[in-house]
């Protein structure tokens, strides 16, 4: 049995006292970690505070986006040393807003997944097909060159810890979901790309989320569905009540 993973990734949202403020009202609320792993993704600013608040809760919290390289001349930049070092457990690597905006290609998304295996990070890899690719009836080749690309290299291993989050980009941010059945049947493909390149035990053990436009008023049916394990949230994830709300629908109903 593969344990449910929801994470709420906040993109470039809230000020320290907001961010704070979250994390007081729902410490005491979430489902617990033998039942569901619920992960806060805040901007970078605010990580360091947030791991300290979580501590002996059941939350965990992730990076949005790291380097490959521990250190060096990169202005701007997070280190996976520095996360590792301040406990943070999980990073979002390949976010198809950091791919579109940031130049991030499957070369750099690789380096980085092999990064956060060396410290010790769970990489939340996102993969997913643009509007475009996805009417051209192209989203199993997009997403399997996709995930072979970000898993190049890694251990059978550490394939099986790692997290996919299947997120098609005409779905984020827009209000207009997939419907879960479609989502489905990618997530399985997305297992049967695992297979072969590792093996049947790891695209059993791999936990794949689905992501875009996920509410607690659909985040159900995208959970019942076989092949699909949690979910990654972005503007239903901002508010205290309706991060448990999802938490609540997507394990507990
Ligand atoms: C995301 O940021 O990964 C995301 C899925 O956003 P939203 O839930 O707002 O579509």
């Amino acid at each position: 049995m593969r344990k449910p993973i929801i994470a709420a990734n906040w993109k470039m949202n809230k000020t320290l006292l907001e961010a704070t403020s979250f994390i007081e009202q729902v410490k005491g609320e979430v489902l617990p970690k033998s039942k569901v792993d619920s992960v806060v993704c805040p901007p970078a600013l605010f990580l360091a505070q947030l791991v300290e608040l979580v501590k002996n809760s059941d939350l965990e919290i992730s990076a949005q986006n790291m380097h490959f390289e521990e250190s060096g001349a990169f202005t701007g930049e997070i280190s996976p040393k520095a996360l590792e070092d301040i406990g943070v457990k999980y990073v979002i690597i390949g976010h198809s807003e950091r791919r579109e905006m940031f130049n991030e290609t499957d070369e750099t998304v690789n380096k980085k997944v092999l990064a956060a295996f060396n410290y010790h990070l769970t990489p939340i890899v996102c993969v997913g097909e643009t509007l475009q690719q996805y009417e051209k009836g192209e989203t199993k080749r997009i997403v399997g060159s996709q995930v072979k690309m970000a898993f190049a290299g890694l251990t059978e291993q550490q394939v099986k810890q790692a997290i996919i989050a299947y997120e098609p980009i005409w779905a984020i941010g827009t209000g207009k979901s997939s419907t879960a059945k479609a989502a489905n049947e990618v997530c399985g493909y997305i297992r049967r790309v695992v297979a072969e390149q590792f093996s049947k035990e790891a695209a059993e053990s791999i936990r794949i989320q689905y992501g875009g436009s996920v509410k607690p008023e659909n985040i159900k049916e995208f959970m019942s569905e076989p092949n699909i394990d949690g979910a990654l949230v972005g503007g239903a994830s901002l508010e205290a009540q309706s991060f448990l709300q999802l938490l609540e629908a997507g394990c507990n109903g």
